[in-house]
């Protein structure tokens, strides 16, 4: 962990790890898509409904 990365962390340009999709079942409306940064660990993740290409945001 250098602190050249860290400062990448800071202003917002983390290491993300790669996407992974996580599905609730076909009684669920919303497909779920998430990472992580590999340095600070923050976590990110979408919620796509199903049937639906806009893309929301969210914690
Ligand atoms: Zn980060």
């Amino acid at each position: 962990m250098t602190k050249v990365r860290m400062f990448l962390c800071k202003i917002g340009l983390h290491k993300w790890s790669r996407k992974t999709f996580i599905d609730y079942g076909p009684t669920s409306n919303v497909k779920t898509w998430r990472r992580y940064c590999k340095i600070c660990g923050k976590r990110q993740t979408w919620v796509q409904a199903k049937g639906d290409k806009k893309w929301f945001r969210g914690n």
